[in-house]
């Protein structure tokens, strides 16, 4: 299960609206109307409190005082970089990263990801002397910031032992585990070591990337069979899987052996003792392997405040199969994109009723491809039938698997919800099955809510997990995560020296110490590290030693990599809007030689709000013909910019990016200062050749971008 973090800390909204689903992507300020209509006593007092002859500074102007306009200002950039901060790269600190060079004979183990903030992009780097390997390199898909798909871990420290790097060995293949690594292992070529299964969704999660690969790269993987107990050797290590039970096939605990002595990374689990695929967890190995002796265990720790134990995935199967019995018509049936158990639990139960499957949502499709492909599923010859040819078959023979058991705004239910969907429109008599529980934290309650508001206004009759028992049917939803008598049983069964919580919340983690203790494990022998922590250990000893660089990169629905200055200018974009205005000046005389241009994006409408516009176009004017010749031209574009946000914040109480252009005409290249030729001191005019006539404009405009671009930071 791929846990989402939670990003509710969004800049405080001046209106009382209630924000839409989530934040800036699904928020939409209404725009013009009651939008920007709050000018304080209209835009006409304005020009008697800053009459003709008055400083266009306005320091003396009453009402709004400037300093008020420019606290709201600060105060809407402070907020925007908050939530941008949320997710920021590693520092890029020359000495910190220095300190951490360290060949000394104790086996290092550092989280770069997955050890706070909701367990995502979980990435755990083991490294002795001159060998290195990362455990797990995922992605974090719950990032709410504008434009951006998900966060990967940063990887500055791995450049500074790039020569170290021996192997990538994954857990399971769960996004949260693999998903970074189509951005990592090219900047750091290894073999990646998984199951079967794992390895599949590795070379998935490859073909569909949208970037292409650098030249020379070629993917390199390793299978190994967890039933065997195959120890492979890499480096110094020795690494073994073992089988264990989650949400998705091919699930593994990894096994490392140091020079150190013995660690265990849990990946995901749970002690299901009735798997659909009677693919059990390997308990008797991991007893063994307890016996022989453990240094340290990293546990995973999502669910370690769920008191007993979690029920087996085959508690849910009868469910299935008593709704397919009693609906009228079509069903359809939402969940986790790579739960293929569950889907082979469906198959069974529709081909019990008759009834075919189509699959929908491009991410499960793809992974059920895989599946079947490397021979996880038994699905009879005849039972599906593609999604295109749902529509024409009998109501009552058909179950429709597909992704948005989360309410995501553009999955394949939604858009049939929606009747957005090219084949399907749910209509009344559907029946819609959602197996999954939103994930918490993640904002998706909400979103679910919605989906299920608008199927239930259609009619359609909808089973939600949660409310299984108000439906008179069994469980449709079990966590793949394990509850607490099972993170204890983890414990108890590989008997380690040292504890790790890893992959949950700090909260979490810590509870999971306090488990830990209840075992029998000293305090003294356990450590709830940050993202970034050195946790040291030799045969007798764990301690955090220091930190190195540890972040998050984010990255857009293409796979590039999104710079968080970019993703703050988003932020105050979504937030407040822009205005643009571009003005043409007369360098001679300082006249201006058109009428301002305003532009304005996501800020007010403006042809309800001429009144407004006009009054910034004769601000902009006056700005001009007091200040122009007076100061030089980057001056004036300070000042410029400062005397139109402190209107618009006057006219409207709100701080939109605010970007003026100037072009200057007429006189020769001087450097793009015509005040000071104004002003006669400038240096007495050389003759320039061409080249450098073009080279000087050239540079003036790399400036006028580099201001556009940073401007908001400039100003300060
Ligand atoms: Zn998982």
């Amino acid at each position: 299960m791929e846990i989402n973090q939670n990003n509710s800390a969004k800049p405080p909204r001046p209106e009382g609206q209630n924000g839409g689903p989530r934040g800036p992507r699904g928020g939409n300020r209404p725009q013009g109307g009651n939008g920007g209509g709050r000018p304080q006593g209209g835009g006409r007092g304005r020009g008697q409190q800053n009459g003709a002859g008055q400083n266009p500074d306005g320091e003396k102007r009453s009402g709004v005082s400037r300093g008020a306009a420019v606290r709201a200002m600060k105060r809407t950039q402070m907020d925007a970089q908050r939530v941008a901060n949320q997710y920021l790269p590693a520092a890029t600190d020359e000495k910190r990263r220095a300190n951490f060079i360290d060949d000394s004979p104790r086996l290092k183990i550092i989280g770069l990801g997955g050890m706070d903030g909701g367990g995502s992009k979980n990435m755990m780097l083991v490294e002795y002397v001159n060998d290195a390997v990362i455990i797990d390199a995922g992605n974090d898909l719950g990032v709410d910031l504008p434009g951006i798909n998900y966060g990967i871990a940063d990887t500055a420290y791995m450049d500074s032992i790039k020569h170290k790097i021996r192997a990538y060995i994954i857990t399971h293949g769960h996004l949260d585990h693999i998903g970074g690594l189509p951005h990592i292992v090219p900047k750091f070529p290894a073999p990646i070591y998984g199951s079967k299964f794992t390895i599949g969704r590795v070379e998935e999660i490859f073909e569909n990337f949208g970037l292409p690969m650098p030249d020379g790269f070629e993917l390199q993987t390793v299978t190994m069979n967890e039933d065997t107990h195959e120890r492979l050797k890499i480096g110094e290590f020795y690494v073994e899987l073992v089988r264990i039970t989650h949400s998705i096939p091919g699930s593994t605990c990894v096994v490392l052996d140091t020079p150190v002595g013995r660690i265990i990374n849990t990946g995901d689990f749970r002690f299901d003792p009735n798997p659909l695929d009677h693919e059990r967890s390997d308990l008797e190995r991991l007893a063994e392997l307890g016996n022989e002796g453990v240094l340290a265990l990293l546990s995973e720790s999502t669910t370690v405040e769920r008191m007993g134990r979690t029920p087996s995935e085959s508690t849910i199967e009868q469910s299935f199969v008593d709704i397919m019995e009693q609906a009228p018509g079509r069903i359809f049936i939402g969940l986790f994109s790579t739960n293929m158990n569950r889907v082979q639990m469906i198959v069974n139960a529709a081909v019990h009723h008759g009834r075919k499957v189509a699959m929908d949502g491009r991410s499960m499709v793809s992974t059920l491809e895989m599946a079947v492909r490397n021979g996880f599923m038994k699905i009879p010859k005849g039972t599906f039938v593609p999604i295109a040819s749902a529509a024409s078959m009998k109501d009552e023979e058909l179950v429709v698997v597909c992704t948005g058991s989360q309410g995501e705004p553009s999955s394949a239910l939604q858009r049939m919800a929606n009747g957005e969907h090219r084949h399907i429109k749910l209509k009344e008599q559907d029946t819609v099955i959602l197996s999954s529980t939103p994930i918490p934290e993640s904002g998706n309650d909400s979103l679910v809510g919605q989906m299920v508001d608008n199927l239930t206004k259609n009619g359609v009759h909808v089973f939600e997990a949660r409310n299984h028992e108000l439906d008179g049917v069994g469980p449709l939803h079990v966590s793949g995560h394990a509850s607490r008598d099972e993170y204890a049983d983890m414990i108890n069964l590989t008997k380690p020296k040292f504890f790790i919580p890893i992959y949950g919340a700090y909260r979490v983690k810590q509870r999971h110490i306090d488990l830990a203790i209840e075992q029998g494990i000293p305090r003294a022998n356990t450590v709830n590290a940050l993202n970034g922590d050195v946790i040291a250990l030799t045969p007798d000893k764990m301690e955090i030693i220091g930190q190195v660089p540890s972040g998050t990169i984010l990255v857009d629905q293409t796979g590039a990599v999104v710079s968080n200055v970019v993703v703050k200018d988003r932020v105050l974009l979504a937030e407040e809007g822009l205005v643009a205005v571009v003005i043409t000046v007369d360098k001679r005389n300082g006249n201006l030689l058109t009428s301002p241009d305003i532009i304005s994006r996501g800020f007010i409408y403006m042809r309800e709000q001429e009144e407004i516009m006009n009054g910034l176009r004769n601000e902009v004017r006056r700005a001009v013909q007091q200040r122009f010749k007076r100061v030089d031209l980057d001056r004036f574009k300070v000042e410029l910019k400062d005397h139109m946000t402190h209107y618009l914040f006057e006219q409207t109480q709100r701080s939109p990016i605010v970007i003026p252009v100037v072009n200057v005409i007429g006189g020769k290249s001087e450097g793009g200062k015509p005040g000071q030729q104004a002003n006669g001191n400038a240096a007495p005019a050389k003759t320039k050749t061409a080249e450098e006539i073009a080279a000087e404009q050239q540079e003036r405009f790399q400036k006028m971008r580099e201001r556009l671009l940073t401007q908001d930071a400039r100003t300060d």
